[in-house]
């Protein structure tokens, strides 16, 4: 059993800032949670549904963020609690419904996680979401270490509850991927009762219909609900002051970042000179209690990560209540004190501090990084950005790139977020042009496809991985083919959401707690729409190439599924298809006229080039025997061979 499952109440536990959320759920008697696979979001779900069976929990992985928000939305409006975990980009697909939802307001305790990636150390950008929580004015909760992580979620949905709305918490990726201790409290042992009420009068928030019509009715109740939010947060254990009474300069910050803070102070010794101001309920800000001590210092500097969110909210509560509290100068990121992008660390925090204090601190941007980078690079191997060894997105883009080469209309590639990003890499053999959200890839295409008449007649491929055609790509479809558009989307087929770690998605026969589930065919669903379909085996590299030179050249919307299950999928590890060798005698090297053509060009890392022979050998630890490099020696010396069996 996972220690954070537990049910002792006061013992303290090793706990990642996802799992201190999970728990924190459990102890609010969470009883739905819908979510879609995002790094740094992703565990949430993924423990919630470890656990679903002995916690009477219905737990699911959506299509996408907005549809999860709304089975979460849903579990809410049948009185239950639900939570809704996902990534910042989720926010944003979610955001069209939220926006109803905060207007409308919820029954059943309701908390949308929202996990962000400053630094986007796993993402495609480094948005964050806490402005959305001011955009469609909803509460806005952050913690600042692990055991705020659970108390802060188990309360949110208390404060859900007491305002009937929904809630956000904002986690950051070093809350959600690192682990400290955590106090545990109580599990509930009660079972939820769903029944949606909806016969009692038009405009009764418990037994009324729900919406969020009439606007001008539920805009001025959604006021009133935070102006008892704000009531509520100036009394919140989750913000705390440390420092002197009378501080030389007060610093406010929230989130992971308080960690930074602390730190950098300690290592300026400034501790009792700078105040510390640690904010987790950071919107609607508490006005009285945020005013109470801007009034204890002139200079304030502000650290959070990324957008300058929190600075421009104190800055305005500063400047209403500057007849009272005086004019203070402001540090931050308007300023350059703290950086304007990225993620922040005790390092960068202790930078700007020791400018505004005038203290010395050498600052490990310099001599020091230098020297563990070199040290990082002679005592780690380097390691480019690359597929994996026997990864079927290689042979895909392998196939796509001969086949606009062969082309030679300079056709190119849309594609979005996923493993198959690194086709705009070497490793794709830079096939990807453009690269933007989930599923923008075919939107693009089709707006190429539509510039015929305009001159445009280079091809146009958009690729998406199979949780993406569900998430984002399906209207896109529909609307390529509504639109007549000439494109051809590759459907880089294997099994599962595998950036994320092999969640399932609908086109699998198995749901988020493994039990089976109805499979959608990716390939009738596009027949259906009027699609011409064809399905191939990338690693056929001969019959893919051939297969899209011929796509290309007909008119209309065209979908080729490359279906072949990922390499590190637990069906796939630790099972090879060939044991692999190059013949020293036929590989010529650098003599052979292709200039190492497999270990410089196709780059499987199951390939070596090694200096001393001057020949290509394979890695036994490494390639994993899916046999795609024997069809791309020119001179046939890589061989397969049968595995031997153990
Ligand atoms: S294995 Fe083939 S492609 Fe690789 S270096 Fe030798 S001859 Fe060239
Ligand atoms: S068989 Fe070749 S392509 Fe496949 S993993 Fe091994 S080295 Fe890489």
């Amino acid at each position: 059993m996972s220690k954070w499952i537990e049910n002792k109440e006061g013992m303290r536990v090793l706990l990642m800032g996802n799992e201190a959320i999970v728990r924190g759920a459990l102890e609010a008697g969470v009883h739905v949670a819908a979510g879609y696979p995002g790094t740094p979001s992703s565990e949430i779900i993924e423990n919630l549904s470890k656990v679903a069976r002995e916690r009477h929990l219905y737990v699911e992985w959506s299509t996408n963020e907005k549809i999860s928000l709304e089975v979460a939305a849903a579990a809410s409006f049948a009185g239950l609690r639900a939570i809704c975990p996902m990534k910042q980009n989720g926010v944003n697909v979610a955001s069209d419904f939220l926006l109803h939802l905060a207007g409308s307001g919820t029954r059943g305790g309701l908390v949308l996680v929202s996990c962000d990636d400053p630094g986007a150390l796993s993402s495609a950008n480094e948005g964050e979401s806490r402005h959305f929580a001011r955009m469609i004015e909803i509460p806005l909760l952050e913690p600042g270490d692990f055991q705020e992580a659970k108390d802060m979620t188990r309360w949110a949905f208390e404060l859900s509850e007491e305002i009937k709305n929904i809630v956000m918490v904002r986690s950051v990726t070093r809350l959600s991927h690192a682990s400290g201790s955590v106090r545990l409290g109580k599990l509930p042992e009660k079972k939820g009762t769903a029944e949606f009420r909806f016969q009692g009068p038009f405009l009764n928030p418990d037994t009324g219909p729900v919406s969020s019509m009439p606007v001008a009715y539920h805009h001025d109740l959604q006021h009133k609900k935070l102006d008892r939010v704000r009531e509520l947060f100036e009394e919140s254990p989750f913000n705390t002051y440390e420092g002197p009474e009378k501080p030389e300069l007060l610093v406010i910050t929230s989130s992971a970042c308080t960690l930074y803070c602390r730190e950098a102070l300690n290592l300026l010794g400034l501790k009792d000179r700078v105040g510390l101001l640690k904010l987790g309920t950071t919107w609607p800000l508490p006005p009285k209690l945020v005013k109470s001590y801007l009034a204890k210092a002139g200079k304030i500097l502000i650290v959070e990560e990324v957008i300058s969110f929190l600075e421009d909210s104190v800055k305005i509560l500063a400047a209403e209540q500057a007849a009272e509290i005086g004019i203070k100068t402001f540090y931050g990121k308007n300023d350059g004190s703290i950086p304007m992008i990225g993620e922040l660390n005790p390092d960068l925090v202790a930078a700007g501090l020791s400018k505004i204090m005038g203290v010395p601190y050498l600052s490990m941007d310099g001599a020091y990084e230098k020297e563990a980078q070199e040290a990082a690079g002679s005592l780690a191997p380097g390691r480019e950005l690359n597929f994996c060894p026997g990864c079927p997105h290689r042979a895909s883009f392998w196939s796509i790139h001969k086949a606009l080469q062969l082309d030679n209309r300079q056709g190119f590639v849309c594609g979005d977020i996923g493993c198959y990003s690194l086709g705009a890499l070497p490793a794709g053999f830079q096939s990807v042009k453009i690269a933007h959200a989930m599923g923008s890839g075919l939107g693009l295409a089709c707006g190429f496809g539509k510039l015929g008449d305009f001159g445009m007649d280079q091809p146009t491929i958009a690729v998406c991985g199979d949780s993406t055609f569900f998430h984002a790509v399906l209207p896109a479809l529909v609307n390529a083919i509504h639109q007549e558009a000439a494109t051809l989307l590759i459907i880089l087929d294997n099994s599962g959401t595998a950036m994320t770690g092999f969640q399932p998605h609908p086109g699998l026969p198995i749901n988020a707690v493994g039990q089976e589930a109805p499979k959608v065919d990716i390939a009738r669903v596009c027949e259906a729409m009027g699609a011409k379909v064809v399905i191939r085996d990338p690693f056929n590299l001969e019959e893919t190439r051939a297969t899209i030179n011929a796509l290309l050249e007909q008119g209309g919307v065209k979908v080729l599924i490359l279906r072949q299950i990922c390499a590190l999928s637990p069906e796939k590890k630790g099972k090879e298809d060939y044991r692999m060798q190059i013949d020293e005698s036929r590989c010529l090297g650098d003599e052979c006229g292709c200039n190492h053509l497999c270990t410089r060009i196709f780059r499987c890392p199951g390939l070596i080039w090694d200096k001393g022979t001057k020949k290509s050998r394979i890695d036994e630890v490494i390639c994993v025997g899916c046999g795609v490099c024997a069809d791309i020696c020119p001179n046939g010396a890589i061989m397969r061979e049968e595995p031997v069996s153990l």
